[in-house]
């Protein structure tokens, strides 16, 4: 008798959430800014939940709504010379809303914003202090890769190896050794500068693939597909690559990165002319990939924002690079 009565009263409670739930669903319906495909930022500050669609920055990038307590970071790296679109951070809370950051500007929902803040904060605090972190050493008059010890982080890390393919659809050169070379760059027993490390970053190149990367053309992030994948496409004029992370609770969960397709690259070591030399530029995407972020341009190192041509010095860690992926790992 008393479980009928435990019974009745849970249908009774359930009930009564349904009936909360769907006039919470109904006053989310009266905002429709918040859903569909073009939610502004500005609307997000309202602080409504939003479990899908796409967000647009006012900068014209994309970014498919992750599902909720994911967090979708946007990594460009440009050239030398062209503007610095910034990176992109989108965290959805779920009931407290969206936060978004693109570099050290935080907007969104301020309930978000709040939330995630701190969070980072709490993670990088796990991670570690590290003095050099966000900031930039003394500028020297020669900026030199072995004698700067800054990093920053993304907040992220890999808690397990990383898994991914390479998709050569519209590739400008034969890329995938080069590509893979830049991830192994951060892996294993590292030398460089006259130090040693032993990284636990790891990864594995599976094979190749036919989805193509989620990232977007405009530089944003598409939907995570739980597939890491490396491959090509357009990109705005001046953005090298876009590397595009995806994390629960700062672990890393998939890493797609999109090389552009309107600039000319080298995979040779003897790089000449205007082309970009990819396993430098993979070195850095995959820094990003295993949760570095970047560091001044002048610290000469290879997670600076920006690359010359034939910069093929970017295929050896600085000082700073070596440090950073062994706090990490
Ligand atoms: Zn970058």
């Amino acid at each position: 008798m008393s479980l009928v009565t435990a019974g009745a009263v849970a249908i009774g409670v359930a009930l009564a959430a349904v009936t909360v739930s769907s006039g919470g669903g109904a006053a989310v319906g009266a905002t429709p800014s918040c859903r569909g495909d073009h939610i502004t930022v500005a609307s997000l500050a309202s602080g409504c939940a939003v479990s899908s669609g796409t967000v647009v920055l006012p900068d014209g990038r994309r970014f498919t709504v992750p599902p909720v307590g994911t967090t979708v970071q946007a990594l460009p790296v440009a050239a030398s010379g062209a503007g610095d679109p910034g990176d992109v951070s989108l965290t959805n809370t779920g009931r407290a809303g969206l936060a978004v950051r693109v570099d050290d500007h935080w907007s969104g929902s301020p309930a978000a914003v709040r939330q995630e803040r701190a969070a980072v904060q709490h993670r990088n605090a796990a991670l570690g202090s590290t003095s050099g972190a966000a900031t930039t050493t003394a500028t020297t008059s020669a900026p030199s890769s072995c004698s700067n010890k800054t990093y920053t982080r993304l907040g992220v890390r890999w808690a397990s190896r990383v898994d991914w393919r390479y998709n050569a659809t519209g590739q400008k050169v034969a890329g995938v050794t080069a590509i893979r070379a830049g991830a192994d760059a951060w892996t294993g027993a590292l030398s460089s500068c006259g130090k040693k490390v032993a990284s636990t970053a790891s990864d594995r190149y599976l094979g190749t693939a036919t989805e193509a990367p989620g990232v977007t053309a405009a530089g944003g992030c598409g939907s995570s597909s739980g597939t890491s994948v490396a491959g090509w496409g357009s990109l705005r004029s001046g953005t090298l690559a876009v590397t595009c992370v995806w994390s629960r609770s700062g672990v890393a969960v998939e890493v797609d990165e999109r090389y552009s397709t309107a600039v000319a690259w080298s995979v040779s070591t003897t790089c000449t002319g205007t082309r970009f030399d990819l396993r430098g530029v993979a070195t850095h995407e995959w820094g990003h990939g295993f949760g570095l972020g970047h560091t001044a341009q002048s610290s000469g190192l290879v997670m600076k924002p920006a690359s010359t041509t034939c910069e093929t010095g970017q295929r050896t860690l600085g000082l700073g690079d070596l440090m950073g992926i062994d706090a990490l790992y």
